[in-house]
């Protein structure tokens, strides 16, 4: 674990706040605070990321060390971390929210990983910070283990997004009033430690600007494009629009992922949504069983249902034009971003078609079958049908004689099945046709829609029981969980269980279909 190399440049390079102390404040001036996190009573070390520890070169050995579980508990520090809380904002559910930062999330340093690559490792529920307001800067069991199966989960199935490298119980209790109803209890404390290049947020250029810290904000810009996209040139005189254009590319292809996976973020605040195009900040998010383009496993955002599945593009380009303001201050022609802001749109569509195209088993999505995706989209939804396990089932649809027989483990109710048998067999009927005309050879089609359309996502029902396992302190699912989703476009005999229909328990059940951003 001494092998471990940091570079921490956000703190070298970029102005931090002199205060060191935790009393709630607005910092202004700074990108950062420095801060140690708050030792924990009994770190023990409940789960891990091999892949990750390897990409930072710690070996097995590193990982039963008992040093392991206390640096990522917060107990102690390697050589060469220095740990702080990034400052920033955001618009809340449309709303500007002022300064927010990094309220428990605690990072210690940039690590130079043995992949060749920068990893800044944070520690999620570290304690207190200046940005923590009211707030106890601690993260409880249920909500860690969700953010560490599913950002491990999400990698695996392709879809950009932070990762987790441990999840160690720290022998605490936190209080938590689940749904904000007077009804608080005592839940095991846990910390996250998440692993990203850079954990930079829109809503970190939103404060600048908001403030009106034009210098500030124009180094921030600066550093983030040198360190975090190499790519560009960091001299070029439209650099701040050639990078802004790159996150909206970026942006575009993570939303048409989620689409193409079922995955609603649910609270896709700026101050969650990345600079790098990853997914960030797994809270209240859920998986989508029957389709429901209306769908958000958010109560906090039950009744507006801002962030619901079918939202999650036009919410995406409403952030970017939220991060185009921040950066028009910098600019003397803002035109370029707008530009880019509606090239958004192209460039959605586009991942959207492609990324259809494989889940169809089509060359393509041509203008002529855009409304055979619309109606799949509109028999799925009205019949309630199982997302995952249909698009997963049309691969088996016989070009020749389609029927309905490969979906049937897909519908949630036999009435509305018998209901919409009719309009169900003309569309199989036409897609059949469809790919008749495509031609593909049919192992071709099969791999492509093998590889777009995941037999096994973290269903929100299967984390639930993980969680309860665990609270009872029992890890095995969470272990067999973290093996399935591994693979999962592979058919894994003997573990169907992990890919069936919501059971009937699971419909109103706190923490499978409903989820509140206590955590
Ligand atoms: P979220 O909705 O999880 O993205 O959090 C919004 C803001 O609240 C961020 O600034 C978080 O750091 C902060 N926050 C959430 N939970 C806590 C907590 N338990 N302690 C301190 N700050 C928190
Ligand atoms: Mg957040």
């Amino acid at each position: 674990m001494h092998t471990l190399q940091f570079d921490n440049r956000f703190v070298r390079e970029l102005p931090g706040d002199p205060d060191i102390s935790v009393r709630p404040r607005q910092v202004t001036g700074a990108c950062w605070s420095r801060v140690r996190p708050t030792p924990v009573a009994a770190p023990t070390v409940v789960a891990h990321s091999p892949e990750v520890a390897a990409a930072l070169g710690l070996t097995a050995e590193d990982v039963r060390d008992p040093r392991f579980a206390e640096v990522f508990a917060g107990n102690a520090l390697l050589p060469g971390m220095d740990p702080w809380a990034a400052c920033y904002g955001g618009h809340q559910f449309g709303h500007w929210a002022g300064q927010l930062g990094d309220g428990r999330a605690i990072s210690l340093g940039e690590a130079l990983g043995a992949d060749g690559r920068r990893h800044e490792l944070q520690l999620k529920g570290a304690g207190p910070t200046p940005y923590s307001r009211m707030a106890d800067g601690r993260a409880v069991l249920r909500s860690s283990l969700r953010e560490f199966l599913c950002s491990e989960a999400m990698h695996h199935l392709g879809v950009p997004t932070t990762r987790a490298l441990s999840l160690v119980l720290t022998g605490e209790e936190v209080i938590r009033d689940m749904f904000y109803d007077g009804h608080p209890r005592a839940e095991p404390g846990a910390i996250v430690c998440r692993v990203a290049p850079s954990f930079i947020r829109f809503g970190n250029f939103e404060l600048l600007a908001a403030r009106g810290e034009r210098d500030l904000l124009a180094r921030l810009v600066d550093f983030t494009i040198c360190r975090d996209f190499p790519e560009l040139d960091p001299a070029a005189p439209d650099r701040i629009s050639q990078w802004f254009e790159e996150v909206c590319a970026r942006t575009a292809r993570l939303i048409a992922h989620w689409m193409r996976v079922g995955f609603v973020h649910g609270v896709m605040n700026t101050d969650n949504l990345s600079i790098l195009g990853l997914t960030i900040d797994y809270g209240p998010y859920g998986w989508l069983e029957a389709v429901d383009a209306d769908w958000t496993p958010n109560t906090t955002d039950a009744h507006g249902r801002r962030y619901a599945f079918g939202r999650q593009p036009e919410i995406g380009q409403w952030n970017l034009l939220c991060l185009a303001r921040a950066l028009a201050s910098l600019m003397e022609d803002p035109e370029p971003l707008r530009a880019a802001l509606e090239r958004y749109g192209d460039i959605y569509g586009n991942e959207y078609r492609r990324m259809h195209a494989a889940k169809l088993g089509l060359r393509e999505i041509g203008e002529a079958d855009v409304a055979l995706v619309q109606r799949l989209y509109r028999l799925m939804q009205e019949a309630e049908v199982d997302f995952t396990l249909a698009f997963r089932a049309l691969a088996d649809v016989d070009p020749v004689e389609p029927s309905l027989a490969p979906l049937a483990s897909a519908f949630y109710r036999d009435d509305l099945r018998a209901r919409y048998e009719a309009p169900w067999q003309a569309w199989l009927h036409d897609y059949a046709a469809r790919i008749r005309e495509e031609a593909l050879p049919e192992t071709a089609r099969r791999e492509s829609m093998g590889a777009a359309n995941p037999r096994y996502v973290l269903r929100n029902w299967l984390a639930q029981q993980a969680i309860d396992q665990a609270e009872q302190g029992d890890y095995a699912m969470v272990g067999e969980l973290m093996e399935v989703l591994r693979r999962p476009y592979q058919d894994q005999p003997g573990r169907e269980a992990f890919a069936t229909r919501r059971p009937e328990w699971a419909r109103h059940r706190a923490g499978c279909s409903m989820l509140s951003c206590s955590s």
